[in-house]
């Protein structure tokens, strides 16, 4: 029989822990080896868990900074689908590890989707590969430090989030 591949049997995606959030990275340096892209020398990489006001499920925080910082908020992220879930941390994982704007578009686009399997493997192919991915510019970056330090780069909300 077949196997028709999804989240639950990629052998990436599958190893993800949702209550270990530290398993999405493990997942997103997997993902970024694929395309030859060895993201083993960053350590400094932080999932903190905390409330977020409203629907906020996930904030990227190291945006423009040398370190990743991702804070999620468990209660909403729960509410998430599989597919949510991953797009959601691999979205804040681009803003963190790459710089990534949202002018990029894909996996980037500012706005959390639930994607089939394979469409989302496009997005990620043509993140990795740059076809998708526009870094801020210093300007932009300027504005986010700024906002960082007060309160992260809030792109993310659950469900139908369009903002
Ligand atoms: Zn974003």
């Amino acid at each position: 029989m077949e196997v028709v591949p999804d989240y639950n049997n990629d052998p990436i995606y599958s190893k993800i822990k949702p209550k270990l959030l530290n398993s999405y990275w493990t997942a997103f340096q997997a993902s970024a080896a694929e395309y030859d892209i060895d993201l083993s020398s960053i350590e400094d990489v932080s999932f903190v868990s905390q409330d977020l006001s409203g629907s906020t499920a996930g904030i990227a925080n190291g945006s423009c900074e040398n370190y990743v910082l991702i804070l999620v908020d468990e209660t909403q992220f729960r509410n998430l689908t599989t597919g949510e879930q991953i797009f959601l941390m691999y979205h804040e994982l681009g803003h963190d590890v790459f710089n990534a704007s949202h002018d990029g578009g894909g996996l980037m686009a500012p706005n959390v989707r639930s994607i089939e399997y394979t469409l989302f493997q496009k997005e990620v192919r043509d993140f990795f590969t740059g076809e998708d991915y526009v870094e801020w510019t210093e300007e932009e970056c300027e504005y986010i430090r700024d906002l960082t330090n007060k309160k992260g780069l809030n792109c993310h909300r659950n469900g139908s989030l369009r903002d």
